[in-house]
């Protein structure tokens, strides 16, 4: 039977040890602020940014809301980030996705300076990560790799497969596994005969967006299970990509939904924020 990932112990860690360093800033004079910016009042998106402001008040970040109405323009969100952009005092700049539709969410994205980019979304975030440098990652695969390695899951010349190859997920995620030596094959929905590729996985990393999509027989005996996706079942209960009932049987190691990688995104947000001061002073 696999051991269980432990998202939600992990991620209290993270979340302690960035509570520590925040005090450690505070004794120097430096503090953290990060600005939320929603658009609209999607209930989904407002149980984020919640969940994302209690984070701060727990660390001892400052937070600063920002609510904007539904039919606010991309001009004035523009103008927004500009001037959150220019404020010294603001370290971190997250504008809540989904944006309404007559906002173009690349733009946005792109307006955001890449030295308070705490979400790892611009453009230069990406590349810098794909060759290297420093800057911020995307939250959600840099929490996975936490697991990981906090689990004691060796990485270094181990076939990664993950499954999806979106922007924030399974594209950053691939990246990032590559950066910790592992071969890393990519998969996605033009794939073909996906379960011979997910089954040479020693670490199977699942974003694929469809509620428990893969069961036992996509996994290797032994394997290390990721499942990033989130849904609702018809009981209105949590689940993921994965069937973990049956792949809990054949794999060494998986992460539940909900306690698995779902804590960690906030948690990791939460380093980006720490992380920004010594970005910030770099530059
Ligand atoms: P997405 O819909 O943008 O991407 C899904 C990917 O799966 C695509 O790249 C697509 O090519 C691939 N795919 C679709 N059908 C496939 C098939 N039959 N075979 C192989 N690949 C196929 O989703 P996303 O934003 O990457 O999110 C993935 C999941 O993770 C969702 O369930 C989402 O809710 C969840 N998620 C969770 C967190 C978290 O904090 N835990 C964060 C982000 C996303």
């Amino acid at each position: 039977m696999a051991e269980l990932i432990d998202g939600k112990m992990i991620s209290t860690l993270i979340k302690d040890e960035c509570k520590e360093k925040v005090a450690e800033y505070k004794k120097q004079g430096i503090s953290i602020c990060l600005a939320v910016i929603q658009v609209g009042n999607d209930p989904a998106s407002s149980v984020y940014v919640n969940n994302k402001k209690k984070a701060c008040a727990y660390i001892g970040i400052d937070s600063l809301s920002y609510e904007l109405p539904e039919e606010t323009t991309q001009e004035e969100l523009l103008a927004l980030i500009e001037e959150l952009n220019q404020k010294k005092e603001v370290n971190g700049i997250l504008v809540q996705l989904p944006v309404p539709k007559h906002i173009d969410e690349k733009t946005i994205i792109n307006a955001i300076s890449p030295k308070k980019d705490v979400d790892g979304f611009h453009p230069q975030s990406v590349g810098s990560l794909c060759i290297g440098q420093p800057g911020f990652v995307s939250c959600t695969p840099a929490g996975i790799i936490e697991l990981l390695k906090r689990t004691n899951v060796d990485i270094s010349g181990k076939h990664c497969v993950v499954i999806g190859r979106s922007n924030i997920v399974g594209k950053p995620m691939a990246l990032l596994m590559l950066r910790e030596n592992a071969t890393v094959t990519v998969t996605h929905s033009k794939t073909k005969n996906l379960k011979e590729i997910t089954k040479q996985a020693d670490i199977l990393i699942v974003a694929i967006g469809k509620p428990k999509f893969v069961n036992s027989s996509y996994v290797k005996d032994g394997a290390v299970v990721i499942d990033v996706g989130i849904h609702r079942n018809e009981d209105n209960k949590l689940c993921g990509d994965v069937d973990f009932e049956s792949v809990k049987t054949i794999a060494s190691a998986i992460t539940p939904v909900p306690g698995g990688v779902g804590p960690m995104t906030i948690a990791m947000l939460m380093k980006n924020c720490v992380d920004s001061v010594s970005l910030q002073q770099e530059n």
